[in-house]
C-alpha cells in the first residue's frame, strides 16, 4: 500500500508550523513518515512564493516527484495564489485550511472541498520538530499590503486566532517540559481577541501568556514597526518570560523608497521606536528585514539605509534582493536595478551588520547568561544570539548558565558554569 510521505518546507516559521500539522493529519490517517524524499510515495511541498527563488525550487521538487512517478502534492503560499499554474507540475493542489480532508482527498477518496475557514486547521496538535522550543500560531493573514508582497494574497486577511485555543496549546507544551514558545504571525500586533468578554490586543495575550505556570521562555514574530506600541514595549519589560529579542523589520530607511513600498512609517519614526526600546529594554537585540534594489531605488536612497544600520546597530538582518511578485502592486514597477548592484547593496550592508554585530556581541565578554541548549555544543541566549560551548554532557534541550569567553559577529563563546 502507498502511504509513505516527506515534506520539503521552504519559506517562514508559519510554514513550519503548519507542516508540523500536516505531519500530524496524515500520521493520523496511517500514513508514514519517511526521512527522504526518494523513499516516499507522497512527496508534500509546502511553497513559499515571497521570492521568486524559493518558487522555483518548489517547482523543481515537484517535476522531480512526478518524473519519479510518485505523488506531487504542493501546499503553502504559492499553491493557494496560483492554483491553476501548479496545477501543471502536481498531482494535488491543496489548502492548509482544508487539512482535515486532506487524506480523504489525497486517497481520492474526496475531491469536493468544503470551506472549513482558515482557522480550523490549527485546531491539530502539530508534530512539534523539538521537545523543547515550539511555534505557536496567534494569528494568519495580513491586511498591511506592502506593494512588494504577496503574504496578503497567499495568506489571506488577518484572523486571530482564540485567547482559549493558545492557553491551551501553550499549556500544554509546558507541561511537555517545553523551554521556548515562539508566538507566531506575520503582525503579531494586529493580535485581536477575546477572553471573559474582554478585548485581548497583542499585549494583553502577552501578560495572559506570561503568567501561566512554568519556567519557559517567551519569543515572538513579526513585529510591523506601524504597529508597536509604547504599552508593549512596557509588556515586554513587565513580563519577565519575555525575552529582549525584537525582530523589527524596516525594509528600507529612505522616506520615498518606504513610501512607495506602503510601510507607512519614515525613516524618522523606525529610529525613535528603537530609542524607546533601548530606553525600556537597553539589553534587547534588534534584528530586521531589508529589501535592496526596489525599483527606482537609487544610490543616494540606499544610503539611507545604510544609515539607519549604523544608528540602530542591529544584532542581525535579513537581507533580500528585490524579487518581483505577480499581482503585487510594485510588480507593475520596473524591476530595474541590476543584479550585481542588488549584490553589492547586500554586501554593503552586511559588511555594516557584521561591524555592529560584533562591537554588541563584545558587551557580553565576561559576564554569565542562561542559553537554551539546541544543538550538542550551540545554544541561544534569551537574546536569541548563539553560544558555541564544550560539554560531553547531553545538554540539548536544557537551560544552563554559560561565561562568555569569546565574542565573534555571528556567534558567542563560552563556558558552561553548572
Ligand atoms: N510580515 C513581515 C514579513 C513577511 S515576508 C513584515 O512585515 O516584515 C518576509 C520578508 O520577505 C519581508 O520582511 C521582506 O524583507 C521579504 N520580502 C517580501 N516580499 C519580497 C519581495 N517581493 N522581494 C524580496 N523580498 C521580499
Ligand atoms: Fe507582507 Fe507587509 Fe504584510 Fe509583512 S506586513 S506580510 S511585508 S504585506
Amino acid at each position: 500500500m502507498k502511504n509513505k510521505f516527506f515534506i520539503k518546507t521552504f519559506g517562514c516559521q508559519m510554514n513550519i508550523s503548519d507542516s508540523e500539522r500536516i505531519e500530524t493529519v496524515l500520521l493520523s490517517a496511517k500514513f508514514k513518515k519517511v526521512n527522504s524524499e526518494n523513499l516516499a510515495d507522497f512527496v508534500i511541498v509546502n511553497s513559499c512564493s515571497v521570492r521568486q527563488a524559493a518558487e522555483n525550487r518548489a517547482i523543481s521538487t515537484l517535476k522531480n516527484a512526478k518524473k519519479n512517478k510518485q505523488v506531487a502534492i504542493v501546499t503553502g503560499c504559492s499553491a493557494v495564489k496560483e492554483k491553476l499554474r501548479f496545477k501543471n507540475f502536481a498531482d494535488f493542489v491543496l489548502d492548509i485550511k482544508d487539512l482535515q480532508k486532506w487524506p480523504d482527498i489525497i486517497l481520492n477518496k474526496n475531491t469536493l472541498q468544503q470551506d472549513l475557514g482558515s482557522l480550523n486547521y490549527l485546531k491539530f496538535q502539530p508534530k512539534y520538530q523539538t521537545k523543547f522550543h515550539a511555534y505557536v500560531p496567534i494569528m494568519t493573514g495580513c491586511n498591511n499590503f506592502c506593494s512588494y508582497c504577496v503574504v496578503p494574497y497567499s495568506r489571506g486577511r488577518e484572523v486571530s486566532r482564540s485567547v482559549k485555543e493558545i492557553i491551551k496549546e501553550v499549556k500544554s507544551l509546558i507541561k511537555q517540559g517545553y523551554k521556548a514558545i515562539t508566538l507566531l504571525g506575520q503582525n503579531v500586533n494586529s493580535y485581536s481577541g477575546k477572553f471573559n468578554n474582554q478585548k485581548i490586543d497583542f499585549p494583553a495575550l502577552l501578560k495572559i501568556i506570561n503568567d501561566i505556570d512554568g519556567d519557559f521562555w517567551i519569543w515572538f514574530v513579526t513585529s510591523h514597526p506601524k504597529d508597536m506600541s509604547l504599552k508593549l514595549i512596557k509588556t515586554i519589560k513587565n513580563c519577565k518570560r519575555v525575552c529582549h529579542y525584537i525582530h523589527l523589520p524596516a525594509q528600507a530607511g529612505n522616506d520615498v523608497i518606504l513610501k512607495k513600498m506602503n510601510r507607512k512609517y519614515t525613516h524618522a519614526k523606525y529610529l525613535k521606536l528603537v530609542k524607546s526600546i533601548k530606553k525600556y529594554l537597553p539589553d534587547a537585540c534588534l534584528s530586521t528585514d531589508i529589501i535592496v534594489g526596489f525599483p527606482g531605488e537609487t544610490k543616494k536612497q540606499f544610503l539611507d539605509t545604510c544609515k539607519l544600520f549604523k544608528e540602530v546597530k542591529y544584532d542581525m538582518a535579513f537581507l533580500a534582493k528585490y524579487s518581483p511578485r505577480p499581482g503585487t502592486i510594485s510588480f507593475k514597477m520596473k524591476d530595474d536595478i541590476l543584479q550585481d548592484e542588488k549584490k553589492r547593496r547586500e554586501n554593503f550592508l552586511n559588511d555594516i551588520l557584521r561591524k555592529t554585530a560584533l562591537k554588541n556581541n563584545k558587551k557580553y565578554l565576561g559576564k554569565t547568561c542562561e542559553i537554551l541548549v539546541e544543538k550538542k555544543d550551540i545554544g541561544r541566549t534569551r537574546t536569541f544570539k548563539l553560544v558555541k560551548f564544550n560539554s560531553d554532557k547531553d545538554l540539548i534541550g536544557k537551560i544552563v548558565n554559560v561565561k562568555i569567553t569569546k565574542a565573534m559577529a555571528w556567534i558567542l563563546q563560552g563556558e558552561i558554569k553548572n
